[in-house]
């Protein structure tokens, strides 16, 4: 009678009696990509990633144990266009990921450029280190540094940062006066998207205007990605995506990866934050620039922080849990992935601010009916396929000739 008892039962409240043992092993079983990480900017300041991040998300010990892939971001700030300084920060941030964080720790990070060094990685029990560029303005408009990030080892490149380049739009920007649009992509950004495509370098259209990315999708001939974006249904910042935007990705082939940055998140959040940003603007100002003391300064920011969260919750896991099964709903379970921005946004879920407590979202994905092999395609397993699908383009296309074109030339 038992058995019948059980069978009677719905899947989710099946799975819901899933044992901490069980959830732990889905989760490691899984091989997790976070295809956005922004403590790079952090370590390229001095900061050892072995030691405590304490006003981060980003270190060795809460890396360790579920985390099968980081891509790190090869964050380029619009700032470094100014005097043509984006190459050099690119190049700093590379090497800040080769020799701080893979080469101080090689118990722990193996360097990886292919699906297969992922998966070699996971078996080692160790975690694979990528690099994504992020802002299409390092490549000061050449294809050849584009071909030398490659070399290096670089996987994607967000074609815009919030800043609009001399080939794309940003969606940071895209209502901003006085700033020279180009309706989406250049021919130039189109010659961007084909050499990538050629390389093997994945097309990431996170930050872009949506113009840009209905032409990168259809300039591309592999699939592309959304590093760390989410869906406008959910919450209407528009750094996420419509639901057209997401179907037409994944028809492609391509993967949503779930940014948990809490106006990407959540509604109530982005709606309660935006205006009380925009009002605390000036205090935060005052206190980060006019007080010299460090330990009155920190105190007087920690209490403007205490006072925003107090006025503005934090968005939750149940919030990444709606955003993902939205993403679901619209795209497929085969095209959604994860995206965290970690150390990269103001924000993140309490209950889901590191990589080891990744145990909680497998435990409210199950109770939601996700099956374990649902989980390891969000985890992963989509990545990997699009990494592969990318991988594969570039084969197909190696014996055509590099592209030459730049915009100093033409
Ligand atoms: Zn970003």
């Amino acid at each position: 009678m038992a058995s019948f008892a059980l069978l009677a039962l719905p899947l989710a409240a099946q799975q819901h009696k899933a044992t901490q043992a069980e959830v732990d092993r889905i989760t490691r079983d899984a091989i997790l990509i976070d295809t956005h990480d922004d403590v790079t900017s952090r370590t390229v300041e001095g900061y050892d990633i072995a030691t405590p991040n304490k006003s981060g998300q980003t270190d060795l010990a809460r890396m360790n144990g579920f985390l099968g892939a980081e891509f790190f971001a090869v964050y380029v700030g619009p700032e470094y266009v100014n005097g043509n300084h984006s190459a050099n920060r690119a190049l700093q941030m590379i090497d800040t990921v080769r020799t701080d964080i893979i080469a101080a720790y090689p118990n722990d990070f193996v360097f990886a450029t292919t699906a297969s060094d992922i998966v070699r990685a996971h078996n080692q029990h160790k975690i694979a280190a990528l690099m994504g560029i992020e802002g299409g303005h390092a490549i000061e408009d050449s294809l050849r540094l584009l071909r030398d990030y490659y070399a290096l080892g670089v996987r994607y490149m967000t074609l815009t940062h919030f800043n609009t380049n001399n080939w794309a739009d940003s969606q940071g920007d895209i209502d901003k006066p006085g700033i020279a649009h180009h309706n989406g992509l250049t021919s130039f950004g189109k010659d961007v998207v084909r050499e990538m495509n050629r390389l093997g370098m994945m097309v990431d259209i996170s930050h872009t205007a949506d113009k840009t990315f209905w032409d990168a999708l259809e300039t591309s001939s592999a699939p592309i990605i959304a590093s760390h974006s989410g869906c406008r249904a959910v919450s209407s910042y528009t750094r996420n995506m419509t639901d057209e935007m997401v179907k037409a990705l994944a028809a492609k082939g391509g993967v949503v990866q779930i940014s948990f940055g809490c106006d990407f998140l959540s509604q109530r959040y982005f709606d309660g934050a935006t205006p009380l940003q925009a009002s605390m603007r000036d205090q935060y100002m005052a206190a980060t620039l006019k007080i010299e003391d460090p330990a009155a300064k920190s105190a007087a920011i920690e209490k403007l922080r205490a006072e925003f969260t107090s006025k503005v919750p934090p968005a939750t896991l149940a919030d990444v849990v709606a955003q993902i099964d939205h993403a679901v709903k619209v795209g497929g379970v085969d095209h959604v992935g994860i995206g965290t921005d970690f150390d990269g946004v103001g924000c993140v879920p309490p209950d889901l601010d590191s990589y080891n407590k990744f145990p909680a979202l497998t435990r409210a994905l199950l109770e939601k009916g996700y099956s374990a092999e649902d989980i390891k395609k969000i985890y992963g397993g989509n990545l990997l396929r699009v990494m592969r699908a990318v991988e594969q383009r570039a084969r197909e296309l190696r014996s055509t000739p590099a592209i030459q074109s730049d915009i100093a030339k033409k």
